[in-house]
């Protein structure tokens, strides 16, 4: 498989050449150069395969540059019931009729993201071996992904994760899962200061090529194609768990922000996963719905993005959009490119309601959307607890809300749980009354010793406090 860009570049790397690397050179992001179809036979001799068994098969059509064998070996070690808490690693579990909550939030941080940043850290870890090189992650998180990629790169050979987050503005639960991590390449930065504060450094260093260079800075962010091809594997383990045969579609809702974990679900389609709906629900931070009602894309200053209960989803752009705006348009890179490269810096958005393409994302490629507010959040929290007796968290609760909107008769909706309630407490306490459970290994956490280091908002301090630690 050879991989090319958005936007047109002539370059087709493989699989091993994209992963340590970011956004492709002419700024576009990295997909396959074809969707490889699955049969209806190939998806019955799935149908009884392991997770890990199964994500080796999909990944196994995507990656030829390393040996069967070892991605194999990567597969097993990492997709366990030991990291994951299961057996079945996504078990899924009814709702009301037809509605399933699939479980992708019993990883070490208990969100989704490990799902993907799991099989991250092995194979960084492999490539990096393989090349003799070492790397430096640098990253800004508000939450969810720092932590899946601290936990994710703790203790592997030739990475350190330099993580910077806007001090004390996690929730308690987030910091303590974050600082207690002693490994000596895990380094937390909190940063006085907001998280634009920490993406503006991230980016100040990254500019600086000739640090970035010497220091060997990487990063681990939602545009990574190693990260989308691992959550296609969830789709099909949720699809097979909800059919018996392959002549049954489903549907996902997806709570979304950066537009990762749909996206993987739009490759899942695309391979042939009989899938009938994509969809996807976003919070106040509408950005997407709008585009899937409207066709007008609009990205958000910073004014207009709101801080919500279901904060992983506060975006004011949605960074993998470009990749299906790209297959929309019938992969015309010169097109993606001028509306992502020239109209959104001139104008902050692009209208493609007019375009004949734009029918097509619901029709052709099964895109609906709908919003969550709020009070939508609190009255789903509250009703799936009452009804159910389940405690969902306040993006799956978006999640739910918005597919209870688009059930159609006879079709299973799945619902991505994208996060365990604990992480959320204050909402569901304010939904509830009560606060949510907590796994037995999060007893006390707050309680541990914490290893961190506050700096001013200052990118030179910064990169300082990278020089000194690496070697
Ligand atoms: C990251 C995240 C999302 C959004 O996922 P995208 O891939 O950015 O669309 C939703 N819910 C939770 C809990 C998350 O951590």
């Amino acid at each position: 498989m050879k991989y090319l860009s958005t936007r047109g570049h002539a370059d087709r790397p493989q699989f091993c050449d994209i992963l340590l690397e970011g956004l492709a050179p002419d700024g576009g992001l990295y997909l396959p150069e074809f969707y490889p179809q699955v049969s209806d036979a190939t998806l019955t001799a799935w149908r009884g395969l392991s997770y890990a068994g199964l994500a080796f098969e999909v990944l196994s059509l995507y990656i030829d540059d390393i040996p069967a064998a070892d991605l194999k070996a990567i597969c097993d070690k990492t997709y366990t019931e030991a990291v994951f808490g299961t057996q079945e690693i996504v078990p899924l579990r009814p709702l009301e009729d037809g509605l399933y909550l699939e479980a992708l939030s019993n990883g070490p941080t208990l969100a989704f993201k490990d799902m993907a940043m799991q099989l991250l850290g092995n194979l960084f870890e492999y490539e990096l071996a393989r090349r003799g090189e070492e790397l430096n992650i640098l990253g800004a998180t508000s939450g969810d992904t720092g932590s899946a990629a601290e936990y994710a790169m703790r203790g592997k050979k030739g990475v350190r994760v330099f993580m910077t987050s806007p001090d004390g503005r996690m929730s308690p639960f987030q910091q303590a899962q974050m600082f207690s991590l002693q490994d000596e390449n895990i380094h937390n930065i909190a940063v006085v200061g907001v998280f634009d504060d920490c993406q503006d450094i991230v980016k100040a260093v990254s500019n600086d090529l000739e640090f970035k260079r010497q220091y060997k800075i990487g990063t681990v962010n939602s545009i990574n194609w190693a990260r989308l091809m691992a959550q296609v594997v969830y789709y099909f383990a949720g699809y097979f768990q909800a059919t018996k045969t392959n002549a049954e579609k489903v549907s996902f809702a997806v709570p979304s922000g950066n537009f990762g974990n749909v996206c993987a679900g739009h490759v899942a389609r695309s391979m042939g996963l009989p899938i009938d709906k994509l969809v996807v629900a976003t919070n106040e931070n509408d950005v997407l719905d709008e585009f899937f009602r409207t066709g007008v894309y609009r990205v958000r200053g910073s004014a207009d993005t709101h801080e919500t209960s279901s904060p992983s989803m506060d975006i004011s752009k949605a960074s993998n959009f470009e990749r299906f705006v790209f297959d929309l348009l019938g992969r015309d890179g010169g097109k993606t490119r001028s509306l992502f490269h020239d109209q959104l810096a001139s104008q902050g958005s692009f209208d493609l309601s007019a375009d004949p393409a734009f029918a097509q994302a619901a029709s052709r490629y099964g895109f609906a959307s709908g919003k969550s507010t709020h009070a939508d959040r609190l009255a789903t929290i509250r009703d799936t607890y009452e009804r159910f007796g389940t405690m969902i968290d306040t993006h799956t609760a978006d999640g739910v809300k918005v597919a209870r909107e688009q059930l159609a008769p006879g079709v299973p909706m799945i619902v991505l749980e994208t996060a365990l309630p604990i992480k959320f407490a204050a909402t569901i306490e304010e939904a509830l009354g009560q606060p949510p459970s907590r796994p037995a290994r999060f007893e006390g956490i707050e309680a541990l010793p914490k290893r961190v280091k506050v700096m001013p908002a200052d990118a030179d301090l910064i990169k300082r406090y990278i020089a000194e630690n690496v070697h």
